[in-house]
């Protein structure tokens, strides 16, 4: 029964609240920014999860198509 269709859930940490919370890849950056504005006066305090930042990163490049690197001019 799981629902693979949507968006990824990203994870953001916030090591100086310690907390975790599960994102939907579209609102992550919304998400963090607001949690930085409203509890750390705009400071890049939480982010994404280093560990799956890689694999958001390749996520990413194959939704732009940037996986498939073309050299022919
Ligand atoms: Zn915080």
């Amino acid at each position: 029964m799981s629902d693979d269709t949507g968006p990824p859930a990203i994870p953001v940490v916030c090591p100086e609240c310690g907390t975790r919370t599960s994102v939907p890849f579209p609102d992550v950056e919304a998400t963090v920014e607001r949690h930085n504005e409203e509890r750390h006066g705009g400071e890049t305090v939480a982010a994404v999860d280093p560990d799956v930042f890689d694999r958001l990163a390749d996520y990413v490049a194959a939704d732009l198509g940037l996986l498939d690197e073309r050299d022919e001019g």
